[in-house]
């Protein structure tokens, strides 16, 4: 073993769903939107003066940041944009989790937060979810160096209401609280104007589900002037270029058009309860969701088979071989017709059944043997 390798940093790195190399595949495993973004990122990308690119961006991120305060009718101070919300948060817990005490994130929650803990030496807890897969106050009220929560949670899908996640913030105004909303535009309600009321309260937001531009890498953080300050001033010693020109106009456009947003939105919940709906009818127990996926595991079928079947019919899911959630798949919402494939496969695993469809295109036809 060379000498200079025991001063490399070992990390275990954060394993994202796949990404298949072909387009002919039903993507139903990294919780993406299947609709395209707003139709003014088209355009503004066909009508992008490239020219400009030998310059910098701007390091401040202006523009967008004053569209995002706009819509949310908060000021510039209490905002702050990075690369994708994975960016934010790992620049949030740089920041804001420094103590020697621990902090706290569920058993089972977003599988980054540790990987994070890890690569940045921040000691961690990780008090076990209910039964229900719920989080139990309690385990946040005692001293710690931080809290996270994802809500809703993944790979849950499980919203907790406002005035739960209030009780943790304010029972602990010594340290930071992040709520990670990266799927609260699916119907839950955001604890956002909480952040005039407690100043350790940070919450997360990307534009990669609900605004469909996983690809170009936005997300955002909104809370006090303070918090925020000190998130820009890590990011500054750090990378001051982190956002690219075509991502801050492209963000820009998509929080313009509201109407299509809100309709996006409309179409992958109503397209998410059906699908539950129709599972539940063929056996699966499936967890309320306030996301864009839904958590469901079967009473026969074993979730590690039904996710391998479908992989050989090219349909991607999400499966975790992690203790008590190994045998629930996570479902993205997709189009109608991508969810009538999958219902259709999963019958077709299930019973005497046979799907006819066509991967990437429309369904041609669902017949019973
Ligand atoms: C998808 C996801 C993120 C990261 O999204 P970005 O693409 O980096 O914005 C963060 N937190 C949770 C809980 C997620 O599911």
């Amino acid at each position: 073993m060379s000498e200079w390798m025991k001063n490399v940093r070992k990390t275990e790195p954060y394993v994202p769903g796949e990404q298949p190399k072909t387009d002919n595949v039903i993507k139903l495993n990294t919780n993406e939107n299947p609709y395209p973004p707003a139709p003014g990122v088209r355009k503004a990308c066909a009508g992008m003066d490239t020219d400009r690119f030998r310059l910098y961006p701007d390091p401040d991120v202006t523009q967008l940041t004053e569209a995002i305060a706009d819509y949310y009718g908060t000021d510039t101070s209490e905002v702050f944009v990075g690369v994708g919300s994975d960016d934010v948060l790992a620049m949030s817990f740089l920041t804001f989790f420094n103590s020697d005490k621990p902090i706290l994130f569920p058993d089972i929650t977003y599988s980054f937060y540790d990987v994070w803990a890890e690569l940045f030496r921040i000691p961690y807890k990780r008090p076990a979810l209910k039964d229900d897969f719920r989080i139990d106050i309690n385990d946040y009220m005692e001293p710690n160096g931080g809290i996270v929560l994802a809500n809703p949670n993944a790979p849950t899908s499980l919203y907790e209401p406002v005035y739960n996640i209030e009780k943790i913030i304010k029972a602990n105004s010594g340290s930071v609280v992040i709520i990670d909303e990266a799927y609260i535009d699916f119907g839950g309600e955001s604890v956002l104007p909480l952040i005039h009321k407690y100043d350790n309260l940070l919450v997360v937001r990307t534009f990669s589900k609900s605004r469909s531009m996983a690809g170009v890498r936005i997300g955002f953080a909104m809370g006090s002037p303070l918090l925020i300050a000190a998130l820009k001033d890590v990011k500054a010693s750090y990378n001051s270029y982190t956002m690219n020109m075509p991502a801050i106009t492209f963000g820009v456009e998509a929080v313009k058009d509201d109407a299509y947003f809100k309709n996006t939105l409309e179409k992958i919940i109503n397209t998410r309860n059906r699908t539950k709906a129709e599972l539940e009818q063929m056996g699966f127990a499936v967890l309320d969701s306030g996301a864009n996926f839904l958590f469901a595991s079967h009473e026969k079928m074993p979730a590690k088979m039904i996710f391998e079947k479908l992989r050989e019919k090219n349909i991607y899911v999400r499966y975790f071989d992690k203790p008590r959630i190994d045998n629930y798949l996570r479902i993205t919402v997709g189009t109608d017709d991508e969810m009538d494939a999958f219902i259709c496969a999963v019958k077709e695993i299930k019973e005497n059944y046979v799907c006819v469809f066509q991967v990437g295109v429309k369904i041609l036809s669902v017949d019973q043997k």
